[in-house]
């Protein structure tokens, strides 16, 4: 029976898309299966934004994604390159995604500069964490969108 919720939106390298900056994946089969089930829509904001796989990794310096899209702090890769522009767009297109289907919920990478909903690296590039959103993250959740990440998304939201 098809359900009338809307769809759920997902980190696509959580689906086992290969856009991860290194042209891998962070499968998982349960997630991957809400996909397949009609329930979730995969998408990659850095691939979005018009980013290509691969490329350098990014990290946010001075803040985090609320930081970046109030203009105080910006995302840049470690050829010292800033793609701040790249990682807005991203999450324009992202927020586009989601309000187009009425999407409420969005299950998202943990620490990555886009989707990271609680922690994300620090801006050192010494695979160090700090709180806080990255750049789609903290749109979605401004626009009311509850975020939930790869490791407590089936304990906070076990009936998807
Ligand atoms: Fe995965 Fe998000 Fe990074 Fe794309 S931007 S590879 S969906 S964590």
């Amino acid at each position: 029976m098809k359900s009338d919720l809307p769809p759920v939106l997902v980190s696509a390298c959580l689906a086992g898309c290969q856009c991860r900056y290194d042209g891998g994946a962070n499968p998982v089969p349960a997630i991957r299966d809400l996909v397949v089930r009609g329930k979730a829509i995969p998408v990659c904001p850095e691939r979005l934004g018009g980013l290509p796989v691969p490329r350098p990794p990014a990290e946010i310096q001075g803040g985090d994604g609320r930081d970046v899209l109030q203009g105080q702090a910006r995302v840049v890769n470690n050829e010292g390159v800033d793609v701040t522009p790249a990682f807005i767009a991203g999450a324009r297109a992202t927020l586009e995604v989601a309000r187009r289907h009425g999407t409420l919920i969005a299950i998202l990478k943990e620490r990555s500069p886009s989707c990271g909903s609680t922690a994300i690296y620090d801006g050192s590039f010494r695979g160090q964490t700090r709180p806080g959103q990255g750049v789609t993250a903290a749109l979605l959740h401004s626009q009311g969108i509850k975020l939930f990440n790869e490791e407590t998304w089936k304990k906070q939201a076990p009936c998807l």
